[in-house]
């Protein structure tokens, strides 16, 4: 069945295109110079979401994801100080360490959640040679200039600059913050290449001088590197429409001559005590905030799976105790399916195959298609049809359900220990122990989740 994404930029739901024989895939992932918390880990589930639906519905794929390491300031439209720059004073460690630190805790999350890796994943740092020669072509072909202070980009010599944002040419004011280059022509125009302070750590030889790159072109040289000049979807957070992706169409189009994304989607935001969960805005939860409370990556994929990615979803507790409940009740549902004897008739399981399929080809529907697992799982006599009929659509919902067992206690008793010792150090408040006996049982293979009152519950991963 053919995949339709909602296309942010002709609004309107479009067919995958696929360019030699794959489906390209690009998502703007991760700056790390801190931790990401569960309204950045919607994005890399959506991510993920959009990625199983590609290969659920049997097209190939060749997916890239970017880690900014380098570049991104303080504010989205050059200003401010690098995040990097800011985070390696603060911790006083070297870029390469907070980047190291960020990423492998970020990598983590992921993985809990069972967010597939893409194909390639490809920090900033890495392709600095690539992204010297992009922005070459840029100024090559007439669309960039330089300052005193770095490269910009012209975006007066792109005639369809401001076409995802809903910007017209009058009315590029989005870019005329306080400027920062008094020899920018256009308030729109945008940082390429950065020509570094003395005091700023992270820098390369260019030659522009020795700088670093601004934070919009890592995308575009990144993309071009492992995809090529045609991708097939670009995605995103929703506030990357009017700056970052903005800049990223513009600067393709410099260097290629051509319009480089055929698709180009976006996510609505978490959302928590009425603002966009963020940490500017104050109150952010990370996973790992969430497992000490109780909850298991599993609850909080069921919980970003009952909204659909356009929609903003609103983070609450009691949201996240009904997501837990319904994991349980899952886990029920699956054990006695697993076990069931009844047959089911192959055209009532090819109803629910259709129906699932059609709503993951429209639009990446996360919500209608696990009502489909619901009405499967509670609407049929207990069946192993029904079983192996679910286990098939968790390759689109992830839930690990072949993962789920009988749970009889088959924990040994030395990880019990830990576990007891663990529990004694929280309730004495000696978190460092108790980390470091959590580590422990991780590297022995089990993970531990804490419950209401010390309590928890031990789980071989
Ligand atoms: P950053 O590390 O700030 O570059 O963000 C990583 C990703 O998380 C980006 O795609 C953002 O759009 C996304 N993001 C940030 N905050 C939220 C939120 N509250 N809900 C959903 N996505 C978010
Ligand atoms: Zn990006």
């Amino acid at each position: 069945m053919e995949l339709k994404i909602y296309n942010s930029l002709t609004k309107k739901k479009e067919a995958v295109t696929v360019h030699n024989g794959k489906v390209t895939y690009y998502f703007c992932g991760p700056t790390v110079y801190w931790f990401q918390h569960i309204g950045n880990m919607r994005a890399f589930f959506v991510m993920d979401s959009v990625r199983r639906a590609v290969k659920y519905l049997g097209y190939d794929i060749n997916h890239v994801m970017n880690i900014t390491d380098v570049g991104h300031l303080t504010s989205d439209a050059d200003e401010g100080d690098d995040k990097m720059d800011v985070a390696s004073k603060r911790e006083n460690k070297s870029p390469e360490e907070i980047a190291k630190f960020y990423w492998d805790l970020c990598l983590k999350d992921m993985q809990a959640l069972n967010i597939e890796m893409p194909e390639h994943i490809c920090p900033a740092t890495s392709v600095i040679d690539e992204i010297i020669a992009f922005v070459q072509k840029i100024l090559d072909n007439g669309y960039g200039y330089i300052t005193k202070n770095g490269v910009y980009f012209d975006t007066s010599k792109y005639v369809h600059y401001g076409k995802l944002g809903g910007m017209n040419q009058n009315d590029k004011k989005f870019g005329a913050r306080i400027s920062v280059d008094d020899e920018k022509r256009n308030p729109a125009d945008f940082v390429l290449w950065v020509i570094a302070k003395d005091n700023h750590i992270q820098k390369w030889p260019s030659p522009w001088g020795v700088g670093y790159p601004g934070w919009h072109i890592e995308c575009s040289a990144i993309g071009n590197k492992f995809l090529g000049e045609h991708i097939s979807l670009h995605g995103g957070g929703v506030e990357h429409k009017t700056v970052h992706h903005e800049n990223e169409i513009a600067q393709n189009f410099a260097c290629t001559g051509h319009e480089v994304v055929d698709i180009w989607f976006h996510l609505e935001h978490l959302m928590f005590n009425g603002g966009k969960m963020s940490k500017s805005t104050g109150g952010i939860y990370t996973l790992n905030n969430l497992i000490e409370k109780g909850y298991s990556p599993m609850d909080l994929r069921l919980f970003y799976l009952s909204a659909h990615y356009s929609k903003p979803q609103n983070f609450t507790f009691d949201a996240l105790d009904n997501a837990r409940d319904s994991y349980n009740n899952l886990k029920k549902l699956i054990l006695k399916h697993k076990n069931g004897t009844n047959k089911i008739e192959k055209s009532v399981l090819d109803d629910y195959k259709l129906k699932f399929e059609k709503y993951v080809a429209d639009d990446v529907n996360s919500p209608l298609a696990l009502s489909v697992m619901w009405d499967a799982l509670k609407n049929n006599p207990e069946s192993v049809d029904i079983y192996n009929l679910v286990l098939n659509f968790d390759r689109f919902l992830g839930l690990r359900l072949n993962e789920i067992e009988e749970t009889k206690s088959e924990i040994p008793s030395d990880i019990i220990e830990i576990a007891e010792k663990r529990k004694q150090a929280r309730m004495n408040k000696d978190y460092a122990t108790s980390d470091e006996l959590r580590d422990k049982l991780a590297s022995l293979g089990y993970t531990i989740l804490d419950k209401p009152k010390n309590e928890y519950e031990i789980i071989k991963k």
